[in-house]
Order: C-alpha cells, then structure tokens, then sequence
C-alpha cells in the first residue's frame, strides 16, 4: 500500500533537486530566493541545521521544504553532517566571500568533483582538468582550509563517504524521468500496516490476527477484482471503518443507544452489525450457498472471508474474482439498508452481481487487447461470468441479455 504522507515527502524533495545549480532554474526558484535573501532552499538544505544561516521573512514554501528535508535528510545523504553533493554556492553561505562563480563558470559546482580520498584535489590536476584559472587560487586556499577543519572535525569522510541514491540523482545532469517516484523509492518504509489504527480495531474485534501480507492482500483484493469505483470506495470504508455503529455514535452521544439496530439486542460493533448479528445469520448462510452453487467452492464461513476479503488464495483466480462480486453485492446490499431492519433479499443481490457482471465484461472487453485468432485463452473474468451466467440460467428467462454480446 502506497504511503500518501511519504509520496507527499518525495514531491517537496523533488524540487529540491530541480532547483539545483547545473539545471535552468525554476520560475519559483527566483520568486523564492528574493523572499530569503537570496538564500533559496537548495542552497540553504546542504548545510548543516546548526551553522544554517535563518533567512528572515522567507517564503512558507522555504520553510516546509526545509523541515521536510531535516527529517529525511539523516536517510538521504548517509547521515553525514558534510554532504559531497553539497554544489559550493552552498559554500558561499558559510565561507565568508568565497567566490564559487568562478567554479561553476569551469564545470565545477559539487564538492565530489573536487574531493579524493585524501582531501582536496590539489590546485595543479584542477587547472589541467578543468581549465581553473590562476586567479581562482584565492578561493581554492580558502576552500582547502575548510575542508581540513571539517576533516579534523569529522563531519565528513573523504575515504570511507559514499554517494548515496539521492545524492547522485542530485548532482547528476539528467535527472531520472520518474523523479518523484524514484525519491519515493529511496524513502524508507516508516509506517508498518499494523500501526494504523483500523487494523488493530479489526483484528480485536474478530480475535485474530493476520500478518501484513495478508493485510495487503486484503485491501488490494477490491481493486484487483473490480473496475466499479462504487465497489471500491464500499470496501474502502468498510475495511478502514468508515460506517457509524452504535458503539461509535454513543461515545460521541452518551444518550444514543449501543444496542444493534436490528437484533436490539446485540452490540453494535463492526463486526456485528456486518456479520455475527442473529438478523443476519440466514442472509449469510443463502449468501454462502450462492457461492458453493455457482463456484463450486466452499468458502469457510467466517468473517475474514466474506467481509475482510481475505478470500484463500489457494482457490482458482476465475473463483476467487466471482466470490468479491458476490460478497461486494452482499455487503452493499446491507450498506442499502443501514439503519433499517429489512435484511435483504438474495434475489435483490442476485441483481446487483448480475449488474455488476454486465458493466465487467463491457470493461474488460474494452480493456483487453482481442486474442490472436490461433490462441483463443478464455480471459479468468470471461469464466468467471460465463460460471455466473449458467448458476443463473435456472433462475431467469433469458440470462444472455444481461452479459451483453458474445465474442465470435
Ligand atoms: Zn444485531
């Protein structure tokens, strides 16, 4: 499951690395350094919080960017307090009038074009490889003696210091066409799935505990099997317990009863309202019978399998795609009659899953490229419904007209 806070995280991070010196600058990026003196965020994040100058009445965006990037940063460049991806306009900042024009005018705007294992590059090898002009001596000396006190000081290491992914993405000219994404994917996964807070409330409602890839197959499972955002959206907010119970309504009203509105007799929790009721019982039952007639599958009837979705991976894709369509209309059809104590009728989600069939194959006909004409392989959804279609042949008229045209 994408993590929405860090993908967030990775789009700010991401203009960090589009402002930097060896790209055309950004509109923004000159909107944003007049606000900060001058001071924009690349130049500002490279250098380390405490020796950071404070720009005064700074953009909100240079702020956020920057917070953002002191709490990544420890994971983003090695946790090293000196970055070699540091360009040296960073430098002229903390050097007091280091001249980093002449530099950058030579092709060297980052600290690693100019660092070896035992320290600077020495004045000599830089004019031959870089054209460095005599006058930039004044600059190298004062670059030199920076660099031996952040040595002596251990804030950065020349020999052992590596480049990390974000780092090379940074001083690289090209950055990756996917930036955003690529950012994202150098994030580490800070949040597990256990630590939100529906799937504790789940798994103590139902005594059970399942693993974090069973949590992920569970809340993929909608997506994978259904192309109707109302399918999804449902099993959306019923897995992260959007749907207002008794048990909720009364700790927000005291006076509002906690009993199930259906069974009065029952708490009414998740879990109860959408299963363990004794109004519910048969409905569940017909619902489980619906399954084994058209799957030939049993499914063991639990909650896990017909309201989490947990439906065994061991079954055939071809079942396991009818089973969501014919769980899905079962708990929408309850959705229907929230509040009410009508139990629905089977035949009402007969309907639905016929309806939903219908939409199915129209979609994933378009969707699908044609089979070439030597290799007709029937398509897990085309079983699926054709499966559905024949349960269905002994109880309507004419079941073709809801499948829509056969392919020939
Ligand atoms: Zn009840």
């Amino acid at each position: 499951m994408p993590n929405l806070k860090q993908y967030y995280h990775a789009t700010i991070l991401s203009s960090i690395i589009q402002a930097r010196p060896s790209t055309r600058a950004p509109q923004w990026k000159h909107l944003e350094a007049e606000w900060a003196d001058n001071a924009s965020t690349d130049n500002l994040v490279w250098i380390p919080k405490l020796n950071r100058p404070q720009p005064q009445d700074c953009l909100p965006t240079t702020t956020l960017s920057l917070k953002i990037w002191d709490e990544a940063r420890p994971t983003l460049t090695n946790n090293s307090t000196i970055s070699k991806a540091m360009p040296l306009k960073s430098l002229a900042l903390i050097i007091p009038d280091f001249n980093y024009r002449i530099w950058e005018r030579h092709g060297i705007q980052f600290l690693h074009q100019i660092i070896t294992n035992t320290g600077l590059t020495t004045f000599a090898s830089l004019q031959d490889s870089h054209k460095l002009p005599i006058v930039a001596h004044y600059s190298y000396r004062q670059l030199d003696s920076w660099l031996r006190i952040q040595l002596r000081e251990n804030t950065i290491n020349t020999q052992t210091q590596k480049m990390t992914a974000f780092e090379e993405m940074y001083t690289n000219p090209t950055p990756p066409q996917k930036l955003i994404s690529s950012i994202y994917a150098t994030l580490p996964t800070k949040h597990k799935l256990h630590e939100h807070k529906f799937i504790k409330a789940w798994e103590t409602e139902t005594h059970k505990n399942f693993t974090e890839q069973e949590w992920e197959y569970m809340i993929l499972t909608p997506k994978n099997f259904s192309l109707c955002s109302r399918h999804i959206e449902l099993a959306k907010k019923l897995l992260y317990r959007w749907y207002l119970t008794p048990i909720r309504l009364h700790k927000y009203n005291q006076s509002l009863p906690t009993q199930c509105w259906r069974c009065k007799s029952g708490t009414g929790t998740m879990a109860h309202i959408w299963w363990t009721c004794p109004s519910l019982q048969q409905y569940w039952k017909d619902i489980s019978k619906l399954i084994t007639n058209s799957t030939g599958c049993s499914l063991p009837h639990d909650l896990e399998h017909y309201v989490l979705f947990n439906i065994p991976k061991a079954l055939p894709k071809t079942d396991r795609y009818l089973i969501f369509h014919i769980n899905i209309a079962a708990l929408g059809a309850l959705a229907q009659n929230w509040l009410s104590q009508t139990v629905p009728s089977i035949s009402m989600c007969m309907q639905q899953i016929s309806q939903a069939g219908h939409f199915e194959t129209i979609m994933r006909r378009q969707n699908t490229p044609p089979n070439k004409p030597h290799k007709q392989r029937r398509r897990y959804w085309e079983i699926a419904w054709d499966k559905w279609e024949k349960y269905k042949g002994g109880t309507t008229e004419n079941p073709q007209t809801w499948a829509g045209p056969r392919q020939t």
